[in-house]
């Protein structure tokens, strides 16, 4: 056991409640659970430790923008005054039956004890094993991500002319690569010098019979705006091949092959492979099944929530990938991890409400309601939505003031983002 296990706090062994992960969910679950026990005054018997490769929350839903400064917050400006401990480390190993977690620090293992343990690792890029795909492709799944793609774009000037220097072809038109496609042409055409604007291509493809075809009433909406935006669509067509100059499409029959530059692959998320590592059955995305307090089903001690935990949100529907989910899970996972240590009753979570707000670059946005994406507004009036969702709603509070930050990780739903409507209702 090393330094980092020690729990020895003025003659007393502290408790523990473990976070893995600082994203939405694991940054919430950490707020959540320091929050609970202020109020409950056992601060000083129990400390809250999260576990987090990087020393920042990345606001990772906009990766799709630049610049991406604003999307970094500090980890130790809020954990910091809520009294949350950090530590810079990877998980590596989940051992339930003893509750204990395996951390990795520059190559070096340590052991870490747990009272509670809140699995919220989130979850990665689906990377199917398609020539050329892990060499030449980016994406905008991480931060570290985004950024390789933006420097990668910002050499394109200086590359030798060929005809798919300022191509780029995203595949997978889910709502992440809706969102990067609507942005690129504008992005390309600020990098590129003057004489060579006309020459930014801009391809949208993916397998589906339609571009979106999951947006219900947005759909039409994207396809007009990716139109009036310039971007191609490529509907029906999967990712053949990709060799760094150019890119391979087929709908199965045919192959239709593109001079590209760049090549971004949006292709879907998967569960942290750490879920793996608990006695569960895991669903088709890979996540471990949570009841509604947010338990893992059937492992003692262990709770998950975001990406990697699948939890019937309103009683019925399997929780979405997403941030909007994944922020109150954590709420809830933080709460009832404490009122579970104390033999308190815990919070059910469920929420009956379930938006999609699409940004489409200089178009606009589009915003629907419910599980079957009725559209609601759509252009500058979604737009400013998802401007309040991206830069403020989803972020802790600034101001570093412990009251605040605690009033915001109460484990209570927030009401679904405001907006004007623009439909006909
Ligand atoms: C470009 C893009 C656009 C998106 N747009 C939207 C949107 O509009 N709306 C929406 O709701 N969702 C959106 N999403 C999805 C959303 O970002 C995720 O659902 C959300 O980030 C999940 O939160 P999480 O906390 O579960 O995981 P993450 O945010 O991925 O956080 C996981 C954390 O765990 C850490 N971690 C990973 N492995 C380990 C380990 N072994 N040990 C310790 N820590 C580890 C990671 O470093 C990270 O800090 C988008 C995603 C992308 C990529």
């Amino acid at each position: 056991m090393g330094e980092t296990n020690d729990r020895s706090f003025m003659g007393m062994t502290l408790k523990r409640i473990l976070v893995i992960g600082a994203g939405f969910a694991g940054l919430w679950s950490a707020l959540s659970a320091a929050r609970k026990l202020d109020e409950l005054h056992r601060s000083d018997e129990t400390e809250v430790a999260v576990v987090n490769p990087a020393l920042f929350h990345s606001v990772r839903v906009r990766n799709y923008e630049q610049p991406l400064d604003p999307t970094l917050v500090q980890l130790d400006t809020v954990l910091g005054p809520a009294g949350v401990r950090l530590i810079q480390a990877k998980a590596t190993d989940i051992d339930s039956t003893n509750r204990r977690v395996t951390i990795e620090r520059e190559g070096v293992p340590e052991a870490l004890d747990y009272d509670r343990l809140i699995l919220a690792a989130g979850s990665v890029l689906v990377r199917p094993p398609i020539p050329g795909l892990d060499r030449f492709s980016f994406d905008v799944d991480t931060y570290a991500g985004a950024c390789k793609l933006q420097a990668h774009l910002l050499t394109l000037p200086a590359l030798p002319d060929s005809p798919g220097r300022y191509t780029a072809v995203v595949v997978g038109a889910g709502l992440t690569g809706v969102e990067l496609a609507a942005e690129l042409p504008a992005r390309l055409a600020e990098i590129v010098a003057n004489s060579d604007r006309g020459k930014v291509r801009v391809v949208l493809a993916d397998r589906s019979a339609t571009i979106a075809q999951s947006m219900g009433g947005a759909q039409p909406v994207i396809e007009g705006a990716l139109k009036t935006l310039d971007v191609e669509m490529r509907p029906g067509v999967s990712l053949e091949s990709l060799d760094g100059q150019s890119v391979t499409l087929t709908d199965g029959a045919t192959s239709e092959r593109i001079e590209a530059a760049t090549v971004v692959w949006c292709g879907g998320m998967h569960a942290n492979a750490l879920a793996g590592q608990l006695p569960v059955t895991l669903d088709p995305l890979g996540r471990v099944p949570v009841d509604a307090f947010l338990r893992a089903e059937g492992v003692p001690g262990v709770f998950a929530a975001g990406d990697c935990a699948r939890i019937l949100i309103d009683g019925t529907r399997p929780s979405v990938m997403s941030c909007q989910h994944g922020r109150p899970m954590g709420r809830y996972a933080g709460n009832n991890a404490v009122c579970d240590l104390y033999g308190i009753e815990m919070l059910p979570l469920s929420i009956d409400w379930y938006t999609t707000i699409c940004d489409l670059g200089p178009w606009g946005a589009v915003y629907t309601e419910g599980w079957d994406r009725k559209l609601v507004s759509q252009g500058e009036t979604a737009k400013a939505t998802k401007r309040t969702i991206n830069a403020d709603r989803i972020y802790p509070p600034k101001t570093g003031v412990r009251e605040d930050i605690f009033r915001a990780a109460a484990p209570v739903v927030q009401t679904p983002p405001p907006t004007e409507r623009t439909d006909k209702r």
